[in-house]
């Protein structure tokens, strides 16, 4: 596998319909950056400071409950707010175009334990999780004025993520935001020019190939994507052809948990960190269209690219010209492949 693609070029990404420069020469560079160390997850079951643990008042004066497994709310500080006026007053300008924008913020608790991560979850505990998020797309996504539910979690202070505590966010929107749009109107063109589903083929054609896949169990396939940007930028797909969440069966279920478990601990184990990330479902938007043209996946950005500190910043040429990477995809699905599914730091 060495020696393939070692020049630089550039890869289609067929799903946002954009290419990533790939420069791996670039990896030969000597270093001069920090060296690496170990960073053991938190051991503090309980932060009384924390606005998510069991029992702990919010900033915005609520109490949360003695919750047991999962605990939803709607986000104190909201970027988006349900009751808004339909109208914005906009300049009388080609130029200055606003609307409003309506929506509704909600944050999911994983789990009561503070210390814990998914990738030290277990996955029933995960299952519960895979759960709660597909009865929130469907509440949500029933909602006359949601056209979209986006799902996410921001893992680690290297992704901005102001609090450690196990947790996700729910952001539904009144309008479809710009990137499940523009993989709408890739996917609406695939199927329109082949007939076919275009991550359908494309998962085929990975499971067949191989040299991109990390892992797969009978139901997803988790790899790396032939376009990634971020060093260790990973796709989880569903091998059935799935718009969102509610149409998977229980199996499909349990094993989306066992594919999110066991990825979150090879990430964990690569740089034997709590592996920051972003992560996210992208699912069919929930306005009035049919969207035969969706299939369920996950992307996870995580940024760090050689070690527990070192990072990929995205600047300069990425900024102003295309997302550029140094590692091949195929050389970051061999270190994933690599890594061990008994996670470095087990839970007492
Ligand atoms: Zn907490
Ligand atoms: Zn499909
Ligand atoms: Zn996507």
């Amino acid at each position: 596998m060495q020696g393939k693609w070692q020049n630089p070029h550039r890869r289609w990404n067929p799903l946002r319909q954009a290419w990533v420069l790939v420069s791996p020469h670039r990896t030969q560079r000597p270093w001069q950056g920090e060296v690496a160390q170990k960073a053991a997850p938190s051991a503090v079951t309980y932060d009384p400071a924390c606005y998510l643990c069991p029992g702990n008042q919010r900033a915005g004066g609520e109490a949360n409950p003695q919750y047991d497994s999962i605990f939803t709310f709607v986000n104190d500080y909201a970027a988006l707010l349900p009751d808004v006026p339909t109208q914005v007053e906009s300049p009388t300008s080609l130029l200055l175009v606003a609307e409003a924008a309506r929506g509704l913020c909600k944050v999911l608790c994983f789990h009561p334990d503070h210390s814990l991560t998914l990738a030290r979850m277990t996955q029933p505990e995960i299952r519960r999780v895979v759960d709660a998020w597909t009865n929130e797309y469907a509440e949500l996504g029933a909602t006359e004025w949601i056209k979209y539910v986006q799902i996410f979690e921001n893992r680690g202070a290297m992704m901005g993520a102001s609090n450690p505590h196990p947790h996700g966010q729910i952001w539904s929107t009144g309008f479809v935001p710009d990137e499940p749009a523009a993989e709408t109107i890739a996917q609406n063109e695939y199927l329109g020019r082949n007939g076919r589903c275009l991550l359908c083929d494309y998962v085929a054609e990975e499971i067949r190939g191989g040299e991109r896949v990390v892992f797969e169990n009978d139901l997803f396939a988790v790899l790396v994507p032939w376009w990634a940007v971020w060093p260790f930028e990973v796709l989880l797909v569903s091998k059935r052809h799935v718009g969102a969440m509610p149409e998977f069966s229980n199996e499909e279920r349990d094993a989306l948990a066992d594919a999110l478990k066991r990825l979150t601990t090879r990430y964990d184990n690569l740089f034997e960190t709590s592996f920051p990330y972003t992560m996210g479902f992208h699912q069919a938007p929930t306005d009035d269209g049919e969207h035969k043209e969706w299939h369920f996946h996950a992307h996870f950005y995580p940024p760090l690219l050689r070690s527990a500190t070192v990072r990929k910043f995205m600047v300069g040429f990425e900024m102003l010209g295309m997302p550029q990477r140094d590692i091949t995809p195929e050389s970051a699905a061999e270190r994933l492949r690599a890594c061990s599914e008994t996670h470095f730091w087990p839970r007492a």
